[in-house]
């Protein structure tokens, strides 16, 4: 989850500032993913397979997994070097944009804290 910034001694104009910098370079990423990439080892089937007895588990295989309200649940077995360095990318870029969302959020917050409007000042 993101960290809480100690935004309190930073001057409001500073923060204005930031914030407009943060709205100004938003962008939705076409590549976006809201899912976790998850690399796995597993045994497989064949009894004497040395997975079994040996710790030489198969893989890695990567999976790609949602989760929805309910424990429901979606999972994609990545099958191309392409398909994993993609689903890397998508959710990086995820992260990134959940990182300058709950930025703009804080300064909003403590806009608010100080009674400023955390929309644009009236102009
Ligand atoms: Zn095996």
């Amino acid at each position: 989850m993101s960290k809480i910034n100690d935004l309190r001694h930073t001057p409001t104009l500073a923060l204005r500032q930031r914030k407009a910098r943060l709205v100004r370079t938003f962008s939705l990423r076409p590549d976006l993913l809201h899912a976790s990439l998850l690399e796995r080892f597993l045994k497989c089937g064949k009894k004497q397979c040395a997975c079994h007895d040996q710790g030489a588990k198969h893989g890695p295989f990567f999976y790609l997994n949602r989760s929805f309200a309910k424990g429901q649940f979606q999972s994609l077995l990545l099958k191309s070097p392409d398909q994993i360095r993609q689903a890397r990318q998508g959710v990086a870029a995820y992260a990134g944009l959940l990182a300058v969302l709950d930025e703009v959020c804080q300064i909003n917050y403590e806009l608010l804290r100080r009674g400023e409007p955390p929309g644009e000042p009236e102009d």
